[in-house]
């Protein structure tokens, strides 16, 4: 009997290790909606935004950083600021059009106070929700489970009348085992449309060096080159598997188009540089933003707030070129001030840097 007890006793000591060990950041959460009467599963949610506030500690703006900014912006003079859906599309005319992206991928609550904030002065922003970001939802054993928290977030977005699209991750979504990322991306969108958003575009989130391809690649016709469609490490890419028109979809926010001309053994050397590819290098981002061996932008300039008021401005219009490394937010004004007529320029914020 007694060896029984020590047996049980050892296996139950084994089980709550283990499970102090894989389980101690994961709790049961209740959703907001409490007439559901759903419980769900998912991570500790403060857990997590304590984590992101350790991330971005060092590279993070107040809020009142970002109030500044569209102050400034609103004063602008023969600007328009229009949602990305429609930078290409609008007229330039005698103005400069410029639209302000926002990738969120990490920070969702600072992203709906920026919404809520542009609402407030009635300025166009957009969007883009990272359907493969631990905030909105995991992987497990290739079920994915949306965090329940998810649903009010976006419904907060639609009621400040804000652009909302996807962060396209399918590169990201198909790493997970047994995870087809295609359909993963054609069910997000789905339940994104069944609570009413609009989505009518993606932008693509990380860079080639990071997937072997840029997630824009994903869609029908926005292949960069021709090539076999593997990974760095040899797993098969989903390149070309959806098509934009059947998903409704109009843009895709990156604006990367293939060049006329490519030289492979450059945009190999660009790959392989992949440990070097950093928004905080100044190398690696000027190699991106202005000389970027794989492909060209559609817009002119692109804005990139990349730290504590620190910004990369890139872009190239009727042969004059501009890149500017580290800049503060009053330099930044001065260059969209003197943008030149009928320039497309979208300024790139990701909410984590202004969430401070
Ligand atoms: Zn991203």
């Amino acid at each position: 009997m007694k060896r029984i007890i020590k047996f049980v006793k050892s296996v139950l000591k084994k089980f709550v290790k283990f499970a102090l060990k894989h389980f101690s950041s994961w709790k049961t959460v209740r959703a907001k909606n409490k007439g559901s009467g759903y419980t769900y599963t998912g991570r500790d949610m403060p857990d997590y935004f304590s984590q992101v506030r350790q991330n971005y500690h060092e590279l993070s703006n107040p809020f009142h950083y970002y109030q500044e900014l569209v102050e400034a912006l609103v004063r602008l003079d023969r600007f328009s600021i229009v949602p990305l859906v429609d930078l290409l599309s609008t007229p330039a005319d005698n103005q400069r059009l410029l639209g302000l992206r926002h990738d969120i991928d990490a920070d969702p609550i600072t992203a709906l106070r920026a919404a809520r904030h542009l609402a407030r002065y009635g300025v166009a922003g957009s969007f883009y929700l990272l359907h493969t970001a631990i905030y909105y939802g995991e992987f497990y054993n290739g079920v994915f489970v949306r965090n329940p928290l998810l649903l009010e977030w976006v419904r907060g977005f639609i009621v400040t009348g804000c652009e909302i699209g996807i962060h396209n991750d399918v590169l990201g979504a198909d790493l997970n085992p047994g995870v087809d990322g295609s359909e993963a991306f054609k069910t997000e969108l789905a339940w994104l449309r069944s609570l009413r958003a609009n989505i009518r575009g993606t932008v693509g989130h990380n860079s080639l060096p990071i997937y072997g391809a840029e997630n824009s690649e994903v869609f029908v016709g926005r292949k960069l080159w021709s090539r076999k469609e593997l990974s760095p490490k040899g797993n098969t890419l989903p390149l070309e598997s959806l098509s934009e028109r059947l998903l409704n979809l109009q843009y895709e926010g990156t604006f990367a188009r293939p060049k006329t001309k490519i030289n492979l053994l450059e945009v190999r050397a660009f790959i392989t540089e992949k440990e070097k590819a950093s928004v905080r290098s100044e190398h690696w981002m000027k190699k991106y933003l202005l000389d970027n061996p794989y492909c060209d932008w559609e817009t002119d300039y692109q804005f990139w707030l990349i730290g504590k008021n620190q910004w990369v401005a890139a872009g190239r219009f009727d042969g004059q070129t501009l890149f500017e490394f580290a800049i503060g937010i009053d330099r930044l004004i001065y260059l969209l001030n003197n943008l030149p007529e009928g320039s497309r320029s979208v300024l790139n914020i990701h909410p984590a840097y202004i969430r401070g």
